[in-house]
């Protein structure tokens, strides 16, 4: 396929490394029974690699020219589905109903539009409070590097936020490997990373998610606040000052210093 000109609305850049493509193929551990869900397709580079390998590839494209092209190349593939929408609207699930071999994909595997990267993780993950009930067992993306940067970040480093502890409670995150913005066309202004995720359940879950989904959100909301003055409207000054001594946490900690299993016994401890 001739490579169509990318649409900027659509946050539209084609790979174009063959390094990269193999990098993320390797880092999703292929077997012949996996199912794929790969989100924007584009012009079916990386598709192409993933259909010898899986027992099904489903495909979700936004771009309705694009879809067409698609199908013209791989409409005649038994292991390919595309369906066309948008990726955070459209019910996956009720569209492979009948199709016994596209139900349930196990793996996600996808270089995603950038513009709607947060809402796409959602999609995947699902949110503290509320996991998503049939979870993956493996998501490889191809996310912008500053975004892959808080989702592998480990407490005390800058790039540790509450994207951090919202991703790292539900999944396992890994760097798989940088890739530049020339490994693109066009090149978007950033550079990027491959990451991989695990969804796993947390071993000692919040009491109450919600609680904790709060808390996160608020101790984050200024970065360079200390936490207790971050939470100081919803929770009494001394009393968290006096938790964190218990806990062995210096009362002067910002929101990144605490790990996530930090947060969990700071959320409980703090909900009675
Ligand atoms: N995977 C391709 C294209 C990546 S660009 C490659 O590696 O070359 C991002 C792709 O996501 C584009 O094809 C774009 O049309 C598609 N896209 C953008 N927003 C979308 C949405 N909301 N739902 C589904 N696909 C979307």
């Amino acid at each position: 396929m001739r490579s169509p000109h990318p649409r900027k609305q659509f946050a539209q850049h084609w790979l174009r490394s063959e390094k990269a493509l193999d990098r993320i193929v390797a880092a999703a551990e292929i077997s012949s029974s996996d199912r794929l869900w790969e989100i924007g397709p584009g012009t079916g580079i990386l598709t192409q690699r993933l259909l010898p390998l899986a027992q099904a590839v489903v495909a979700v494209e936004i771009d309705r020219d694009l879809c067409q092209k698609l199908v013209k190349k791989f409409g005649k593939v038994e292991n390919f589905l595309l369906l066309q929408g948008d990726v955070l609207s459209l019910d996956l699930e009720s569209h492979l109903v009948n199709l016994t071999t596209f139900q349930q994909p196990n793996k996600v595997v996808a270089n995603i539009p950038y513009n709607i990267t947060g809402p796409i993780l959602e999609k995947l993950l699902g949110k503290i409070a509320q996991p998503r009930e049939h979870p993956f067992d493996l998501i490889v993306l191809l996310v912008q590097k500053e975004v892959a940067q808080r989702l592998y970040a480990k407490a005390g480093s800058k790039a540790f936020g509450a994207l951090s502890v919202r991703v790292q409670y539900l999944a396992e995150c890994e760097f798989i490997c940088d890739v530049p913005a020339k490994a693109f066309y066009p090149p978007p202004k950033v550079d990027s990373a491959v990451v991989r995720l695990r969804p796993r359940q947390i071993e000692i879950p919040a009491k109450d998610p919600k609680w904790l989904e709060t808390l996160v959100k608020l101790g984050f909301a200024e970065k360079r606040k200390m936490l207790r003055n971050n939470l100081k409207g919803i929770v009494d000054r001394d009393r968290l000052t006096k938790l964190l001594e218990e806990l062995n946490i210096n009362p002067q900690v910002r929101a990144e210093d605490l790990s996530v299993p930090e947060w969990v016994t700071l959320a409980d401890r703090l909900n009675v």
